[in-house]
């Protein structure tokens, strides 16, 4: 079968969308799913044979052209027959549209004011939209297209399921200079939103425990955005400074904006532990099982984007009346308090890492 899966958002949707593409793989079995996604979603694929990834820049390129362009590569690609399915996992007009304009024998999406207004034009099928709720992950929406082809009541596997990479893990052991199967623990301090992001002189204090705590390196993640290298190297020179009377050789390093998305993966795929925002990296920990803390800020576990490694915590402050303010997280607090990340002390967190990692060796305290 050939068949188009639509997920153009962020690179966490993307990866949130990894289950729907093992569990197609098992229900038709030997098909070619071709992916429309962005440059960072396209790179987390790697690993995936029967997957090829085509990007779709909604931001560089005009609505109508960017639409066209994209259908005239996918028809080239499957010698101008049409598709036997299109899935569009991401709800947004433009990605209906750039699925409506795919020829296809079977088109699905969710259902939307817009999908369901226009299904009987664009011939289209839909499906409910899981609720909001502690128990459902995002992981468990796109799989419920499988659910409605498959006609089955069954729950599939949830986990995120990105693939490791022995390219990437070279390279990063390079760059680094540290074997990835030696303990090290990773700090993904930054988000796409403001408030979603904790303070970064907190992040600094945790890390500088972390490495005397436990004697192992903590590397600092983060995107190649040059606000997020100004505040990486605020916080690593703080993290440094904090550890100068430490005494501990190998402290890590700061790999904001120094690693591929892929390298990013592997970096995160052979830690012993990743402390990060409510953002992709925790899903790339959920994939290969690392535990995990997660600090949630303005956004809640009912959303759907909480951590599914079996060691995990998530940090927030459950209550306050005004969590959660949006589904993202406003650039600044409309309350203007913040107390949703303010009120969560490097003690909460580092009370959150022993949790999670007891009885684990290589946290045994030194
Ligand atoms: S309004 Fe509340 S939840 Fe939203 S950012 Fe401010 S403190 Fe956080």
């Amino acid at each position: 079968m050939q068949i188009v899966v639509i997920q153009t958002a962020y690179l966490g949707d993307v990866i949130l969308t990894t289950p729907l593409l093992v569990e197609l793989e098992r229900l038709y079995p030997g098909s070619k799913i071709h992916f429309v996604t962005t440059v960072a979603g396209s790179n987390a694929l790697a690993g995936f044979k029967n997957v090829v990834p085509y990007v779709y820049e909604k931001r560089k390129t005009a609505f109508v052209e960017g639409i066209r362009e994209l259908r005239n590569r996918l028809l080239i690609a499957n010698r101008n027959l049409p598709f036997d399915l299109v899935l569009i996992a991401h709800r947004s007009f433009r990605s209906l549209v750039l699925g409506a304009s795919i020829p296809a024998r079977r088109r699905l999406s969710f259902e939307t004011f817009q999908s369901r207004l226009l299904k009987y034009f664009l011939n289209l099928e839909t499906v409910v939209y899981p609720p909001y709720s502690d128990a459902i992950h995002y992981t468990q929406r796109p799989l419920e297209f499988v659910r409605f082809l498959s006609n089955s009541t069954q729950v599939p596997d949830r986990r995120p399921r990105l693939h490791k990479n022995l390219d990437t893990d070279g390279s990063l052991e390079k760059k680094i200079g540290h074997r990835l199967d030696l303990p090290y623990c990773v700090v993904s301090p930054f988000s796409t939103w403001g408030t979603k992001m904790w303070h970064g002189d907190r992040f600094a204090e945790l890390a500088s425990i972390i490495v005397k705590r436990y004697s192992m390196p903590v590397y600092f993640c983060g995107e190649p955005d040059p606000k997020c290298r100004v505040m990486a190297e605020k916080m690593f020179h703080t993290f440094k400074a904090s550890l100068e009377d430490a005494g501990t050789e190998n402290t890590g390093a700061n790999l904001v904006g120094e690693t591929s998305v892929g390298e990013m993966v592997s970096l995160i795929a052979n830690a012993k532990l990743l402390i990060a925002n409510d953002s992709a990296p925790v899903h790339v920990a959920s994939s290969f099982n690392v535990p995990t803390v997660a600090i949630f800020g303005p956004t809640v576990k009912r959303f759907g984007f909480f951590p599914l490694a079996d060691r995990q915590v998530m940090v927030e402050r459950t209550n306050l009346d005004c969590r959660p303010c949006s589904l993202h997280g406003p650039e600044l607090c409309p309350k203007g308090h913040f107390k949703c990340m303010n009120e969560i002390q490097v003690e909460d967190v580092f009370k959150a890492v022993q949790n999670v990692t007891r009885g684990l060796p290589w946290f045994e305290q030194h």
